[in-house]
């Protein structure tokens, strides 16, 4: 239309311009009529030449525009089809050619729907059909398939004027789609999800939770909006633990591990938790996204099935699993540190029969009595199981001395070996106990044990209630020693014991105003033994109270004879192990009465003690000591130069005698170093206020040596062996 009034404008001024052109030619030369005629014919040949070269000129830019207008189609950047009524293709450009994927000589004649997948047919119709009802443009979203591929486009078209065809726009859109399906994935998940999930900023403002966290929490969507996620901590945690998280998400974006959190009404609850970081374009954190799961339960349970695996559930002690998981860390333990361990197997004797004649659930209790006893015999280190029936074991590490063995042993067979009191029964039971040592007997788990069974089922060869090694010359000194043990119960009671007499001799003038006394065992088969052999076991079994009672029993009315019949001021010399100052048995008072009984004074007593003694810091020492001293009792220190030699101690526990100990007299000889030794000692002791005993004189030459050096007495095999009291009598 508005092409069509343009050229009428243009004509119109064509026209002009021709008039004005023949204005100058002359008109007297013909007549009036033709020249008129003339001059309109003029005009009008003017006038067409003119218009035809508008035309001429007009049809190219039409060619022109319709050339850049196909160039246009062919090349824009979306598919364009002109489609007709029935959905056939008239038309496509290149970027239709490659939606479709075929060429466009192939593409004309062939319909649209063709290409729509099959779900999306009837759309695809519908949407045409309003396509043509409607003069304004149509959209719509369907899916392509064809060749195996499919793809989502978005079509918007518009029918001509003509309303036989359209022209239809699409773009390929399957990649947005493809975003949005997960965007409604993940939002559907993140309803729906049981993890409780909370975004915060970077400044720990809650922007946006899940319906799992407010479940989990308690805190209702409006509750915690802009709060901190501080408020969800729990004081279980420490600032190290805090800083070690936030080390993490600052330097990798993420954090997982377990946390205890607190809900909206102080319940804790332990969460299993992950932390991420979303970052902006710039690589700027701009948000942390947590999601977590309430696994109290979870792992309570679980560490229920862990019990159940692991443990006893008549005894609570550990079962055959653990025991061999506990085993196994020991040896390693022990080969780390060359350390030694036993391992004791203990066998119930005869537990078949108390189950068999008074039932299960006797046996199950005789079970549980015996784990309490055995654990009352045990130190805390030491591992006792219960591998399965009426079998015990017993992990001992870190040991440092068999003699612990021997005696937790023996306290177990005297523990068991007590009546068991099971309801109205009365029943007794023994057991059978093995032992091996790692790494003497065995250096794996699997050999230890055996070593172990073997030695148990020699125990209950040997008759049972008792305990075998596994190793002959240990079971040999075990049996020894077992068997010193009980024969020095009744040592005292069969008067096997007797007191020996050594004296202790004036260096300057000669004479014997002083004794020790000397605890002696005659036994009935193996001779005379030896107090080093004896002592300690009557100091384990704490029958050193009572042999120490006994000893000074005696040794009082010995002196009290002697002060008569020798000389006023003896005094006998008693040693004292400290085992005895530990002991509470032992009444002092009745000590000091005896005496008063006897009208002897103090002083007619000396006590021998060793340095060890002087180190312990508590008061039982130091006490006991004063009492002595208040008693008028001297005291003795046994054995010096062999311990600590702490002159401070010497000092402050006021005492009245050192005794230079063997080692250094044996050696004596002028100009050498324990003569050096030996004169720096007494000159000390002098200082200090103390006399000088030296042991085991046994040469006139130290004599000699010890006179010159100013030791005050002499006690030892020149002078004496220690003797009866009747043979000592003989010396005065
Ligand atoms: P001790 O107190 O150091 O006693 C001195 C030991 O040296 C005694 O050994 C004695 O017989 C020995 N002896 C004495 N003179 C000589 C010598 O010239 N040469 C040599 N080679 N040895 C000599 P014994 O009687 O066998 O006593 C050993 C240890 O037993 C004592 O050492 C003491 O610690 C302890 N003991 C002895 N009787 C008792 C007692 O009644 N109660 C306590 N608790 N321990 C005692
Ligand atoms: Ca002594
Ligand atoms: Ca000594």
């Amino acid at each position: 239309m508005s092409n069509r009034h343009d050229e009428d404008r243009n004509i119109g001024k064509l026209r002009q311009r021709a008039e004005r052109q023949l204005t100058g030619i002359p008109a007297e030369h013909s007549p009036e009529s033709h020249l008129q005629l003339l001059h309109e014919l003029q005009v009008h040949q003017i006038e067409l030449e003119m218009q035809n070269e508008a035309l001429r000129e007009s049809r190219a830019n039409a060619e022109q525009a319709l050339e850049r207008y196909a160039e246009l189609f062919d090349f824009a950047p979306i598919a364009y089809f002109t489609l007709g009524k029935d959905g056939s293709i008239h038309q496509t450009n290149f970027k239709g050619e490659g939606l479709l994927g075929i060429d466009r000589i192939q593409i004309t004649g062939r319909h649209f729907a063709d290409f729509v997948a099959t779900e999306y047919q009837a759309g695809f119709k519908h949407f045409l059909e309003n396509v043509f009802a409607h003069a304004e443009s149509q959209h719509c979203q369907i899916m392509l398939t064809f060749d195996g591929k499919s793809c989502w486009v978005a079509i918007e078209a518009t029918a001509d004027c003509s309303r036989n065809s359209c022209l239809a726009a699409m773009a390929d859109i399957s990649e947005h789609k493809r975003n949005q399906q997960q965007l409604q994935l993940a939002a559907t998940v993140y309803m729906a999800l049981e993890e409780a999930i909370v975004v915060a900023d970077i400044d720990n403002r809650i922007v946006a939770i899940n319906p799992a966290f407010s479940t989990l929490t308690g805190y209702s969507s409006a509750e915690a909006m802009g709060q901190s996620t501080a408020m969800l901590k729990s004081d279980h945690h420490d600032q190290a633990f805090f800083r070690d998280m936030w080390n993490s998400l600052n330097i990798t974006g993420q954090w997982q591990g377990e946390i205890w959190n607190s809900r909206k009404d102080g319940t804790e609850y332990l969460a299993r938790l992950v932390i991420s970081t979303v970052y902006d374009d710039a690589g700027q954190a701009i948000r942390r996204v947590a999601m977590f799961s309430d696994i109290t339960e979870y792992r309570r349970s679980e560490e229920i099935i862990r019990q159940q695996a692991n443990i006893d559930p008549l005894t609570g002690l550990p079962n055959r699993r653990l025991f061999l998981d506990r085993l196994q860390r020991a040896i390693n333990k022990s080969h780390r540190g060359r350390q030694k361990l036993a391992l004791l197997f203990l066998d119930l004797d005869h537990f078949k029969d108390i189950n068999d004649t008074l039932g299960h659930d006797m046996g199950d209790r005789l079970l549980q009595e015996t784990s309490q006893r055995l654990l009352s015999c045990i130190r805390e280190t030491d591992t006792l199981a219960r591998p399965g029936g009426d079998e015990f074991t017993l992990i001992m590490d870190e040991l440092h001395d068999f003699n612990s063995i021997n005696r937790v042993a023996q306290s177990i067979l005297q523990a068991i070996m007590k009546p068991f009191q099971l309801q109205d029964e009365r029943c007794y039971v023994s057991v059978s106990i093995g032992i091996a040592l790692y790494p003497d007997d065995a250096d794996t788990l699997e050999e230890l044990l055996k070593k172990a069974d073997q030695a148990m089922y020699a125990a209950k060869k040997l008759g049972r209630s008792r305990f075998c090694y596994f190793t002959p010359a240990m079971q040999e000194a075990a049996e020894n020693r077992l068997r010193l043990t009980n024969d020095l119960r009744h040592a005292l009671i069969d008067q096997q014991i007797w007191v020996a007499y050594q004296p202790i001799v004036d260096l300057a003038t000669g004479e014997i105003r002083k004794a020790e006394a000397l605890i002696r065992w005659q036994h009935p088969t193996r001779g005379l033994i030896s107090p080093a052999e004896f002592i300690p076991i009557a100091e384990e079994t704490g029958l050193i109270t009572e042999l120490g009672a006994w000893v000074f029993h005696q040794v009082a009315e010995q002196v009290s004879n002697w002060r008569i019949h020798h000389h006023t001021q003896f005094q006998i010399s008693i040693n004292k192990s400290p085992a005895q100052f530990y002991n509470n048995g032992e009444k002092l008072a009745d000590w000091f009465e005896h005496l008063q009984r006897l009208g002897l004074p103090g002083g007619c007593i000396a006590v021998e003690i060793t340095e060890g003694l002087l180190l312990d810091a508590s008061s039982i020492v130091s006490d006991k000591l004063r009492a002595f001293k208040d008693a008028g009792m001297q005291t003795s220190l046994d054995d010096f130069g062999t311990g600590y030699s702490s002159l401070a101690y010497l000092k402050k526990y006021h005492i009245d005698f050192l005794k230079i100990d063997p080692i250094f007299v044996s050696n004596l000889s002028v100009g050498s170093i324990d003569m050096a030794l030996c004169e720096a000692i007494i000159v000390m002791a002098h200082v200090l206020g103390m006399k000088v005993i030296a042991e085991g004189v046994e040469t006139e030459e130290q004599r000699e040596l010890l006179l010159q050096a100013g030791c005050d007495y002499g006690q030892g095999y020149l002078f004496s062996k220690p003797v009866t009291a009747e043979a000592f009598e003989k010396l005065f």
